[in-house]
């Protein structure tokens, strides 16, 4: 039996890859788990899934750019079972382009989602772990959260922001509050994310790219971020840097 069962997780951006693929085996592990996102309809077929295996999941329409937003899912989360013990902050976006393409209002959007977001939730989350002296935070930042790339410029600034945050959030409340904080960093992993790539060439090029290697699968993440969970409590895997075998 794992360490974590009867455990209670909120996932940002459940409604599909990487988040739906770990909240499906958290449920397995026998977390209880809050499915957070904006499409409703998306959280309520994984809801289904999760109940038919024999587990337990809450639907939580979220929007992490809206602060009230996210106070209200957490707090329906703490009503329906009492704690959260694992967050994990995975809502994001990735359109590409060029810089002088000055596609300022998909700049912004992903400061609002992958860095702002994270911060709301964050905020939203740690005054009940800090109650608790015990959490585990997951923040999704990337490999280009460690190096940039041409073409995603402002998303590469956005996760190296996370993989900053994540860092100093470690150390301010891993011996203080007693709350773990890994930063997963994955590769290129086979979900929606390269959907909403509005550049032509940039879309050609991530199709190219999975033509060159094997994708992840949101499952792979989701694999990693349960051996930090289970890891000692003493343990903290402060980082999961996960990548395609055939990935540079
Ligand atoms: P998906 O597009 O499948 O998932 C993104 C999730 O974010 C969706 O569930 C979406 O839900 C949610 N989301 C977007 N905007 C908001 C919002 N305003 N409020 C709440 N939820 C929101 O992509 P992935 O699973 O790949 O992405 C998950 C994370 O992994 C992202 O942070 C991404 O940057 C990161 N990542 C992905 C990699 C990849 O190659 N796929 C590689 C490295 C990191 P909804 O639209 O229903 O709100």
């Amino acid at each position: 039996m794992s360490n974590i069962k009867g455990k209670v997780a909120l996932i940002t951006g459940a409604s599909s890859g990487i988040g739906a693929a770990t909240a499906l085996k958290l449920a397995a592990a026998g977390v209880k788990v809050g499915l957070a996102a904006r499409r409703v309809d998306r959280l309520e077929a994984l809801k289904a899934e999760i109940v038919e295996q024999g587990g337990d999941a809450l639907v939580i329409e979220m929007d992490v750019v809206d602060p009230a937003s996210v106070e209200a899912g957490v707090a329906k989360l703490v009503g329906a079972y009492g704690s959260i013990d694992i967050l994990f902050n995975n809502a994001g976006l990735m359109p590409l382009s060029d810089i002088d393409q000055l596609k300022t209002g998909e700049w912004h959007r992903m400061v609002d989602v992958n860095v702002k977001g994270l911060l709301n939730t964050t905020a939203a989350v740690l005054p009940q772990m800090i109650k608790q002296h015990a959490g585990h935070i997951f923040n999704t930042s990337s490999i280009a959260g460690r190096k940039v790339f041409k073409g995603l410029s402002v998303y590469c600034a956005t996760k190296h922001a996370v993989t900053a945050f994540s860092d100093g959030l470690r150390m301010e409340v891993g011996q203080k509050h007693n709350i773990r904080v890994t930063c997963i960093q994955p590769g290129a992993v086979a979900t929606e994310l390269y959907d909403q790539i509005t550049d032509p060439g940039y879309r050609q090029q991530m199709d190219d790219l999975a033509k060159q290697m094997t994708f992840l699968q949101g499952a792979d993440v989701a694999d990693t971020i349960l051996f930090a969970l289970e890891a000692p409590a003493h343990v903290n895997v402060a980082e999961l840097f996960v990548l395609p075998i055939n990935q540079g």
